[in-house]
């Protein structure tokens, strides 16, 4: 389940998001009588989370600190078991969960997974384990500057890596361009998708080859900046601008080696799209839960 955050409260998106929840339990775990047990739930934040569930920071959401893993388990009150744990994560580090378990290379133990959507993170993989640094903030790759005077960000910097590559990016190329030029390429109405980028690029069309060109070059030299930080062995690229390079991951790959400092081989570190799809995140909480539920061997009792 997916909730446009930025048109709700805290407290509002929490009761949606738990009515949802509601729902879907009602059609696969409550209608057979409770047989299927709710084992826990986890939930996806954009933003800074602490161990707790706080949101401490998101960008582009004007709330504050909203205890996010309490209004869920308050929301959830007559549906859980008190026991049964109540997940609070940021989106990228539960993706990369779920990428290191049921993803391209799965049991890989040195990754970067990066989130490139609206907004764009990471999560660090470092001997097999998250590393969520001394605040919980590591892995914000989307809002390290790559242009000292670029564009203010949401985030309050300038000229982060996120307003280059984040789906906003690409799209608002493709926009500029067709105020800019006739081009029948395109059909009329919605608003492309990246999907449609890159169906238009396969389609010889001029403008969609410009846009993923250029977002291309920045996911390059991003990505071998985070070669050269962390060192892995594995970078796998999710989010909705992952599925405009279906077609162009060999130049992202080739492209990427050219970020690479003496000494780094594009040979040691492959570059992969992410196979999960939207749902990375939602098979990450999964795996949070089942690892949460294994630490607690009382949530394991038989049933009935
Ligand atoms: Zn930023």
């Amino acid at each position: 389940m997916v909730v446009d955050l930025t048109q709700w409260s805290a407290s509002d998106a929490v009761d949606a998001v738990a009515s949802m929840i509601k729902g879907a339990l009602a059609d696969v775990c409550l209608s057979d009588g409770g047989a299927r047990p709710v084992l826990g739930v986890a939930l996806a934040a954009p933003g800074i989370v602490s161990r707790r569930g706080v949101l401490h920071y998101a960008p582009g959401l004007a709330w504050d600190s909203p205890d996010l893993h309490a209004l869920l388990r308050r929301s959830l009150s007559d549906v859980l078991d008190p026991d049964s744990p109540v997940l609070v994560d940021n989106e990228a580090n539960l993706a990369t969960l779920a990428e290191q378990h049921y993803g391209v290379h799965p049991g890989v133990s040195d990754m970067v997974y990066v989130l490139a959507d609206r907004g764009v993170g990471a999560g660090v993989l470092v001997d097999g384990r998250l590393f969520r640094g001394a605040h919980r903030s590591a892995g914000e790759v989307g809002h390290v500057t790559i242009h000292m005077d670029g564009p203010r960000c949401s985030c309050g910097k300038r000229g982060c890596w996120a307003m280059y590559v984040g789906l906003d990016a690409l799209l608002d190329r493709i926009a500029d361009g067709r105020r800019g030029r006739q081009s029948t390429s395109w059909p009329r109405g919605s608003p492309p998708t990246a999907s449609d980028v890159a169906a238009a690029a396969r389609r010889g069309d001029a403008l969609a080859v410009e846009a993923l060109t250029a977002v291309r070059s920045y996911l390059a030299a991003g990505i071998g900046n985070l070669v050269s930080m962390y060192d892995p062995d594995l970078v796998v690229l999710g989010g909705a601008v992952s599925t405009a390079f279906v077609d162009s991951v060999d130049a992202l790959r080739e492209e990427t080696g050219s970020w690479l400092m003496g000494g780094q081989r594009l040979v040691d570190v492959r570059i992969e799209l992410s196979t999960l799809g939207p749902d990375a995140s939602r098979w990450g909480g999964v795996r949070a839960v089942l690892g949460q539920i294994s630490q607690d061997a009382r949530l394991l009792a038989p049933v009935g």
